[in-house]
């Protein structure tokens, strides 16, 4: 998900920053800070360290009621779908522009709230939402309607219309990348938005509605709601008055969202969910350390919290000791450091329940008989916060847990193979079908390869292709809908046919 950088070190430590940060805990609605009506919060903690950053307003039912009613407000009255649309473009890219302006202060707020390397908050997470947002402001006055073949004394003009007020949830592992994947798409087209980031980082989100004000989107439009999934997020699933619920998580709750989304007003719902992304090296790899590295840097890559990490690698068994030789030398350098150290690659694990679940995975891939050769521990517990050595276990069997549920931490679980077709089809054997890769010099056997794996994206000879022009999602469990490029269009817009007579 690497983006350019945009961001800058400040002079004074990352520390010295955090200490004198100022935290808005507050949900934005109708264009102010405001707390639950229930006036209940929660606590949201730093896994850095875990200690206290802020008191959150702990939205439900009844403040999901006032925000849809606001966002239904501004977009029934036109404030924002009916401006020109060169005047919404200029709007939306003067929000990128203040994400760039902050990127500091955002990137600071992003490590603290969910433990990733500062260096990445800033040159993937605050640089990439900066450029999904301006991206999007671009596109604005570039999405042209069509004339469909008609008889002559007709017209059919076909447009795409706003949905009207969507409904956003999303997860915590790329927090204000995954926000602006579905609001910036979302408001390119016109909706009002009713934001509900995950109660495990929901800081920066609220950062960015008070960015999106000042840069000129009227109240109203976008609205951002912290709470609990089972409380604000089943409410917005659920609310008559939502045309559209677009949901990035795990698969277990995008099956809610959809049974949510039918049991009420049939509401539109996309969803992005988990996967167990295979990544497949043949004995014709063309360069053999840049598989290495790959392999290597994409599970460790954001503490192995990406829903597209190749947690399964597929290695033919006649080159698996060099690659695995090779592996273990690089493994040491993700040894995890202080988030809030510049040259740190690998930080915390966002909380205590999501460590105890990758502890508990590690377990199961010992007693089950796999051969850990790196990690498997939990390290610097002096520091109060949760940090996963990064592991990797060779000799594991598809039939394992490592080898087929989502771990979403450091783990990368080595399956070899002798025969290819074989290694595809243990490949397309899980439930979802997010990204895949295959390494080879052979043309034909990668395309092949890539028309036989059931997944949303294949990469062949490389791991780290991404950019906002394509699109990105899944196959089976992984999801429906597509983020990203003009394709996220379609999840945000009704398709309008507009027949006209001509006399
Ligand atoms: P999660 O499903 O537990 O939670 C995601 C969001 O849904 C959170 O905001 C949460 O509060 C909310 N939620 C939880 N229960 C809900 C309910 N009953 N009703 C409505 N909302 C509810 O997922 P997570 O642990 O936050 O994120 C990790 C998952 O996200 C992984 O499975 C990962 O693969 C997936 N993910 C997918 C993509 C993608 O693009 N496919 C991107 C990032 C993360």
């Amino acid at each position: 998900m690497a983006e350019n950088s945009t961001a800058k070190s400040p002079a004074t430590s990352w520390h010295e920053r955090a200490a004198q940060l100022s935290i808005d805990g507050r949900a934005f609605i109708n264009g102010q800070r405001v707390w639950a009506c229930s006036e209940q919060q929660f606590d949201s903690h730093s896994p850095i360290d875990g200690r206290k950053l802020a008191a959150v307003a702990r939205c439900d039912k009844a403040d999901v009621d006032i925000a849809v009613t606001a966002a239904r407000a501004a977009f029934e009255d036109g404030r924002w779908v009916n401006l020109a649309p060169a005047k919404r473009k200029r709007i939306l890219i003067r929000f990128a522009d203040l994400l760039q302006q902050n990127a500091a202060e955002l990137a600071l707020l992003e490590t603290l709230d969910m433990g990733k390397p500062i260096q990445y908050s800033q040159s993937v997470d605050v640089a990439g939402a900066a450029n999904c947002i301006r991206w999007y402001g671009e596109a604005i006055d570039k999405v042209y309607g069509e004339i469909a073949p008609a008889p002559s004394h007709s017209l059919a003009l076909i447009t795409r219309e706003a949905v009207g007020v969507v409904g956003a949830i999303v997860p915590w592992n790329y927090p204000m990348l995954m926000a602006s994947w579905k609001i910036a798409p979302a408001l390119a087209a016109g909706n009002s938005v009713v934001l509900k980031p995950s109660e495990k980082s929901p800081l920066t989100a609220l950062r960015l509605a008070e960015l999106a004000l000042a840069a000129g989107v009227p109240p109203g439009v976008l609205n951002v709601l912290p709470g609990y999934g089972n409380e604000a997020g089943s409410a917005l699933a659920l609310h008559m008055d939502v045309d559209c619920i677009a949901f990035t998580g795990s698969t277990r709750v995008g099956k809610q969202i959809m049974q949510m989304a039918g049991q009420s007003n049939l509401k539109r719902a996309w969803t992005e969910l988990g996967g167990k992304s295979a990544n497949i090296v043949c004995a014709d790899c063309p360069d053999l350390d840049a598989a290495v590295s790959a392999a290597i840097g994409s599970i460790y890559f954001n503490q192995g919290e990406s829903c597209n990490a190749p947690s399964r690698l597929f290695v033919e068994e006649s080159i698996r000791e060099r690659f695995l030789e090779k592996a273990l030398a690089m493994v040491p350098s993700f040894a995890p450091g202080d988030p809030l150290d510049d040259k740190t690659v690998m930080g915390a694990i966002v909380d205590d329940i999501q460590l105890r679940t990758v502890m508990g995975y590690i377990e199961q891939g010992k007693q089950a008989g796999a051969r850990l050769l790196a990690g498997g521990e939990q390290v610097k517990k002096e520091s109060g916060g949760y940090y996963v050595a990064p592991t990797l276990f060779d000799r594991v069997d598809s039939g394992m847990s490592i080898a087929n549920e989502e771990i979403f931490g450091p783990v990368l679980s080595v399956l070899s193979f002798t025969d290819l077709q074989d290694a595809v089809k243990q490949a397309n054997a899980t439930p979802y079908g997010l990204h895949a890769a295959i390494w080879t010099s052979n043309l034909s056997k990668a395309i092949q390869t890539s028309r036989a794996l059931r997944a949303g994206t294949v990469h062949v000879n490389q791991y780290d292709g991404d950019d906002i022009t394509v699109p990105f999602g899944g196959y089976k469990q992984s999801g429906n809908g597509r983020d990203k490029s003009l394709h996220a269009f379609d999840k945000y817009t009704e398709l309008k046919t507009t027949w006209i007579q001509i006399q």
